[in-house]
């Protein structure tokens, strides 16, 4: 049933969500011979020179980091997987920008990396309280932290961020953009960041219009799929719409071309 389920959603990363409070039962998956790591760094993990995503031994991810507070991430193949913080050791020539390189590795692999990149980096950002201030413990095997001086509980958040491929109403031309970020010849679908209190429709419409000057058709915005997005904490949710082809560019400062 795992299986087919895996099949079904196209992740092979079982969180394990139900065992996370399990103190005995995450110590458990840790002692396992089969229990691997994952280095992160902001934005960047570990990889091997293959560019696979390197998962070391308990003892070698020790180098890198606190295994005691590493993160579960939950089980790959039936294999406990932890992701650990890169406190300790940052300049091994391993580290790679997920963001980059994560693309490149199996479906399953690019998911834990995505996973851990999310789950180290709003531990590492989430070491005081949003309320009061105060300093808080991790739990929940690193997925929840309790501030000790005003006990607010507070999870990892992933902020909505949408792409969108806009295309002509015949559906033979698609709106692409260059941002300064990517070298000539690279050229993108538009994406933005939502904004409290807007719907995705309403952002898809807007970043589209802020950034190229084209109106899309009303009603036309359609969801496709979404994807963690941990650069630092997203969800990136996929759309397709429609416009009217014959309207004049207005670009952006942010774009090239
Ligand atoms: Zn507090």
């Amino acid at each position: 049933a795992r299986e087919l389920l895996a099949a079904a959603t196209g992740d092979g990363l079982d969180r394990c969500a139900g065992e996370r409070d399990n103190a005995k039962a995450i110590a458990a998956y840790a002692s396992r011979s089969d229990a691997s790591y994952v280095v992160c760094d902001g934005g960047k993990a570990l990889f091997e020179a293959d560019g696979k995503l390197e998962r070391l031994s308990r003892a070698d991810a020790a180098r890198f980091g606190d295994v005691a507070t590493a993160t579960f991430l939950g089980t790959l193949d039936g294999a406990p997987l932890f992701a650990v913080d890169a406190t300790l050791e940052t300049d091994d020539a391993r580290f790679r920008d997920t963001r980059v390189h994560g693309p490149f590795l199996s479906f399953s692999e690019n998911q834990v990396a995505l996973a851990a990149t999310a789950l180290v980096t709003w531990k590492r950002r989430s070491g005081f309280c949003s309320i009061c201030g105060g300093p808080c413990t991790l739990g929940s095997a690193g997925h929840a932290r309790t501030c000790q001086t005003c006990k607010a509980v507070s999870f990892p958040r992933s902020d909505p961020a949408m792409i969108c491929a806009v295309s002509n109403r015949a559906n033979d031309k698609i709106l692409l953009a260059r941002s300064p970020r990517h070298p000539e010849g690279v050229m993108t679908t538009l994406a933005g960041f939502v904004e409290a209190g807007e719907t995705f429709e309403a952002c898809v419409a807007r970043e589209v219009l802020e950034e190229t000057g084209v109106r899309i058709d009303e009603g036309s915005v359609r969801y496709l799929k979404s994807q963690p997005w941990p650069f630092p904490q997203s969800c990136m949710v996929a759309f397709r719409a429609t416009a009217d082809c014959g309207q004049e560019l207005v670009l952006d400062d942010e774009l090239l071309e």
